[in-house]
């Protein structure tokens, strides 16, 4: 554990964190600027898949106020792309996800196929809008007759929409499981490569690196899973209750983003 004085890699996750969302929180904005002032780095990690980084840095843009670049933004599309290019460049993969996640893979060379096609070399299940019970079936019709390794982009049950919540790819998943008996493998939060991915690109330690997020099973066991220390706020999915049952137990939690500020500037 490193006082929060030293830390200068911040990884944020944005929903329920540093906004709601097109608000931002009451010291997000003095936050980032701390960074900034400290020669420190802040990127923004989301298990959405459907947005890109250019989609982000409009919206911070236009809702926030707030200048950012393409490299701040890790998505949970982003690093599934990176893991299929360096692990299944010349392989077949099955996908179940939507038009645009397709579209975006097959741009990147790879060969995706959406049919129960034979000499399939992995699954990936990303969240789907377009949901359909022929996809469902296809997906299990690989996975029943093919034994391959299967992935999902993010293992988020749901997902915040303006009444409550709509199913996110993790309750995808689960369906499929529940019928196959085979379990995925995420490659958004909470997975480890995205604290060394921020690590590399920024040449910053471990020790002064702060994942910071509202969601336990995603954004702390993420740090948790990558060997930083990790941050909860109380302003999303997380209470103070959970968070004393919780096998992903937080280094530091604070009420507000304000509190971590606060904190990181010594005054509490
Ligand atoms: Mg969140």
């Amino acid at each position: 554990m490193t006082p929060l004085s030293r830390k200068k890699l911040f990884l944020f996750d944005i929903d329920g964190t540093l906004a709601v969302g097109d608000t931002l929180y009451p010291g997000s904005r003095e936050l980032l600027s701390y960074i900034d002032s400290i020669g420190g780095k802040a990127y923004f990690i989301t298990n959405n898949s459907t947005r890109s980084a250019q989609d982000y840095i409009l919206k911070f843009r236009s809702s926030f106020r707030l200048e950012t670049t393409a490299d701040q933004f890790i998505t949970s599309g982003y690093m599934t792309l990176r893991f299929l290019l360096s692990n299944y460049r010349s392989g077949k993969i099955f996908v179940l996800g939507t038009k645009s996640f397709v579209k975006e893979l097959r741009k990147n060379g790879l060969h995706i196929t959406e049919m129960a096609e034979p000499d399939i070399d992995c699954v990936v299940v990303g969240y789907d809008s377009e949901l359909t019970y022929d996809k469902l079936s296809t997906v299990c019709e690989v996975l029943f007759t093919q034994d391959v390794p299967f992935y999902g982009t993010n293992p988020d049950l749901r997902c915040p929409i303006d009444f409550g919540f709509i199913p996110d790819c993790g309750s995808i998943c689960n369906m499929i499981t529940a019928t196959t008996d085979k379990t995925p493998t995420y490659l958004g939060k909470p997975n480890r490569e995205i604290v060394e991915v921020c690590l590399e690109a920024s040449g910053f330690t471990l020790e002064e690196t702060l994942v910071v997020g509202d969601r336990l099973y995603t954004d702390i066991a993420c740090g948790i899973n990558g060997g930083a220390d990790t941050c909860v706020v109380y302003t999303g999915e997380a209470t103070p209750e959970e968070v004393l049952t919780t096998p992903f137990r937080p280094t530091y939690a604070f009420d507000t983003i304000q509190g971590l500020l606060d904190a990181c500037l010594g005054k509490r």
